[in-house]
């Protein structure tokens, strides 16, 4: 397997893939962070979003610099997530050095990015 379609044990290729072109560059960095916050938080997290080619980015009004392009970003539905759950992630997620940070009504968006910044869509 490839250093760059590595998957780390809570995530699947499938989730993780772009839907369009089957792609999976998630960033290796990135990928062990995002399983340090899946061990911390201790409840499923379902990705609705991870890579995405410039094609498939385009498609779903993705930000031209979106995250997702290189494999540092992904969404995490909070649907039947409690508010407290939701903040709980939240939370973790800073800590655990993401420090793009937005939410949506059905799942949260995590990044990592040069500086901080939280936003809604
Ligand atoms: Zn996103």
């Amino acid at each position: 397997m490839s250093k760059k379609n590595y998957v780390r044990r809570s995530f699947s290729k499938k989730e993780l893939q772009c839907p369009l072109t089957k792609k999976c560059e998630m960033n290796d960095v990135f990928m062990d962070k995002l399983q340090a916050l899946r061990d911390e938080f201790d409840h499923p997290m379902i990705i609705t979003s991870g890579f995405r080619s410039p094609e498939h980015n385009k498609a779903v009004g993705g930000s031209k610099n979106s995250r997702h392009l290189v494999g540092e970003a992904v969404d995490i539905s909070t649907k039947g997530m409690s508010a407290i759950r939701k903040h709980k992630l939240l939370e973790l997620a800073f800590a655990f050095g993401f420090n793009g940070i937005a939410q949506a009504k059905t799942y949260v968006h995590i990044d990592t990015r040069k500086t901080n910044s939280t936003w809604t869509y």
